[in-house]
Formats: C-alpha cells, sequence, structure tokens
C-alpha cells in the first residue's frame, strides 16, 4: 500500500491535511525526476553544506577496540550535523511549490538552527515550535535561531518538548495550509515524508559507500548509527540494504527501564504525529514520557522504516545507556581528537561490545554531528 513500510507508516493526519500531503508527494515526485532540481541540491551540498564529508579512519579508536573503524564525519557539514542535508533538500522543494513561509518543530534546537539555517540562505519566513522546557535547556540554539532570522514559538501543552512541538507544528500546518510549508525534521510522520528525508539523507550512504570502495576496496562488515527518529541512520543504510553488510542501529537506553527512549525494544505498533510505527505508550495507549542525556534521541516514536527493518530483522537495533554514551564521548576526544555529539556517541558506545564478539571487522559509524553543543551536559556530569 502507497506510503507503508509492511504495516508501518501511512497518513493518520486530519482530512484537511490530505490535499497538503498530496500536493507534496507529487511535488516530491517531479524534483526526482527533475535535473535541475539534483543539481540545485547537488551545488547546494558541495558550496555551501561542504560535502562530500570524508570517511576517517579512527587509528587509535580500532587500535583500542580491535576493529577496523571507519567515521563518516557529518559533524564536518555547516551547522555541525547530518541535519542541514535534509533542511536544504526541502527548501529547494518548498521553492519549487512556491510556499515562502516555513514552519518546523525542534527538540533540542538541531533541527529548528539547520532550518533557520536555510530560510536565511533562501530569504524566506521561518517559525519553528519548540516546547517551553527545551527552550530552557537549549537557550543557546533559540538564540542561534533568532539571530538567523526565525521567530521562536514556546510549546507550552503537554510535557512542553518535542512531542508537544511537533503537535503545535501540525496544527499550523491545518490552519496555513495554503501559504505553508512544514519541514520536518526527521524519518517520521505521515508519507511522504519518511520516505524524502531518508532520499535526501541518502547522500550519506552513497558518499560512504564509495568513499570505503576506494579505500579499502571492499564493502564494510558492518554498519553502526544512532536511531532517534531514525534519519542518520537510514540515511546511511539505504546504500546498504542490498548488501551483505550487517545494519546496527543503537537506541538510547537513557536511565535505563522506564526511563530511556528506545522505541523499538520498549514500543508497541501505534500512531503518533501522523504514522503508525513502534511507539513507548502504556497499556492504555498513553505516550509515554521519555529520556535520554541526548536531546536528538528523545522521542517517543521511530520513522516507520525502522520499525518494519526491526520487525523483518535486516537491521537490528541494539541499546546503549547515558552513562555508557558519556564514557565515549570522553573516548573518541582523547583518541581521536574529535568530539561526537551525544546522539552519536551512543553509535561510538556500541563498538566496544561489538568488537568483543568480532575483532579485525570493518566498521563504519555514523558521526551525526559535533559535540560542542553538549558541553555543558558533558561537563556537568561526574565524568
Ligand atoms: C537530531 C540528531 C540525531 C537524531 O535524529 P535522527 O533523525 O535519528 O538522525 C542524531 N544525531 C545528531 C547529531 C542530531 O542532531
Amino acid at each position: 500500500m502507497k506510503g507503508y513500510f509492511g504495516e508501518f507508516g501511512g497518513q493518520y493526519v486530519p482530512e484537511t491535511l490530505l490535499p497538503a500531503l498530496e500536493e507534496l508527494e507529487v511535488a516530491f515526485a517531479e524534483a526526482c525526476l527533475n535535473k535541475r532540481f539534483q543539481e540545485e541540491f547537488n551545488a547546494c551540498m558541495r558550496d555551501y553544506v561542504g560535502r562530500p564529508t570524508p570517511l576517517t579512519h579512527a587509528r587509535r579508536l580500532s587500535g583500542h577496540t580491535g576493529l577496523d573503524i571507519w567515521l563518516k564525519r557529518e559533524d564536518l557539514n555547516h551547522t555541525g550535523a547530518h541535519k542541514i542535508n535534509n533542511a536544504i533538500g526541502q527548501i529547494l522543494l518548498a521553492r519549487r511549490m512556491g510556499k515562502r513561509r516555513i514552519i518546523a518543530e525542534t527538540g533540542a534546537g538541531q533541527h529548528g538552527v539547520a532550518t533557520a539555517t536555510a530560510c536565511a540562505l533562501f530569504g524566506l519566513e521561518c517559525i519553528v515550535y519548540m516546547g517551553s522546557e527545551d527552550i530552557k535547556r537549549q537557550y543557546i540554539n533559540v538564540e542561534r535561531m533568532r539571530l538567523l532570522g526565525a521567530d521562536v514559538i514556546p510549546v507550552t501543552t503537554g510535557s512542553s518538548t518535542l512531542k508537544d512541538a511537533t503537535s503545535e507544528a501540525i496544527r499550523d500546518w491545518v490552519a496555513n495550509v495554503d501559504n505553508t510549508y512544514y519541514l520536518l525534521g526527521s524519518a517520521v510522520g505521515p508519507h511522504p515524508y519518511p520516505t524524502m528525508v531518508r532520499h535526501f539523507q541518502s547522500i550519506i550512504g552513497a558518499e560512504a559507500r564509495q568513499q570505503i570502495l576506494e579505500a579499502k576496496n571492499r564493502l564494510p562488515d558492518a554498519i553502526i548509527a544512532c536511531v532517534g527518529g531514525g534519519s542518520n541512520a537510514i540515511g546511511i543504510f539505504s546504500a546498504f540494504l542490498e548488501d551483505p553488510v550487517e545494519l546496527i542501529g543503537v537506541e538510547a537506553y537513557g536511565r535505563g527501564n522506564n526511563k530511556n527512549a528506545a522505541s523499538i525494544a520498549f514500543g508497541l505498533p501505534g500512531v503518533l504525529h501522523g504514522a503508525r510505527s513502534y511507539l513507548l505508550q502504556d497499556k492504555d495507549g498513553q505516550i509515554l514520557s521519555t529520556h535520554s542525556i541526548a536531546p536528538g534521541l528523545d522521542y517517543p516514536g521511530v520513522g516507520p522504516e525502522h520499525s518494519w527493518l526491526a520487525y523483518t530483522g535486516r537491521v537490528s537495533y541494539k541499546l546503549v545507556d547515558d552513562t555508557d554514551a558519556l564514557a565515549a564521548f570522553s573516548l573518541l576526544t582523547r583518541l581521536e581528537g574529535i568530539m561526537p555529539a551525544l546522539e552519536s556517541s551512543h553509535a561510538i558506545a556500541y563498538l566496544d561490545k561489538y568488537g568483543q564478539a568480532h575483532k579485525g571487522r570493518t566498521v563504519i559509524v555514523n558521526l551525526s554531528g559535533r559535540g560542542d553543543k553538549d558541553l555543558h551536559t558533558v561537563l556537568g556530569s561526574d565524568l
């Protein structure tokens, strides 16, 4: 069925949004076939974002774990993470559709900053919904967005975090659908968003596949990526889905049982923000509150394609808790001179366990972002 990955995905939205999703789907399909659109996207990636990002051999971390480790350096993108790839792709699409008012949701502010950046680049109006709790916790990113010209609107419903900001952005879209483009930040939401976000992030996997073939003349044994909504993971996995390469997603185990954000490990199928997917919920279907030290992983749902890849077993999903993620942050910083985002630190942390069982294997880790944004958290911890 259209927009489904097995039983996951779909378009669970108010009826007034269905024509807007249809319009978006058609525009995206046309853009994919349009050579000029492709060239425009590629030129932005090269000249503005700074792509291709390197694939760095992590020599000392390899020695430490007994693996052969390569890092896909999304931390070196303009604005410091993979989110800009999707923000630029969707902004180009919004321009093609003639929409000049851009709205977005943000949790930690990373997607908000990427969206505000892309809007500044093209002179578009930018409105970012952000939970009032997150505004307090991530104030620097709020200031950044405002400097970039965005209007940051505090959301005080529910737990005043990402889930509520997303609901508010959807509400705005319903009310202003004619002139407004909703720029969703991960591979979640109703069809066509999960497919579209994967498309714009698949540049990560396409580059990494070519780079490892050039460096080693063979494919890697495994790819490891952290999973929040799942956009950096599906972006790198997409190039290897048909290959004999082990694919591993790492979810945030937070402080353990009942205090985590591991939707695939502990969730049940349910509907949130327009799609059916694994969801952290109680027995009455109420969304549970989540926790992760990595703000970008702190979300009760996951992209529907990941639910399907978990269900079919093509990708295995593992758990890393706050403590191990913090230790991995320090380890990569000391061994390689690279400070990873706390989200990416979850993927790095899993290498230890993987190395114990699979000595000598070649692994690519998607380093989804840089850790500068997390210094206050890291310094405030007990490490
Ligand atoms: C937002 C974010 C993530 C999590 O989002 P995905 O859609 O799962 O990729 C991971 N890493 C960084 C650096 C982020 O900013």
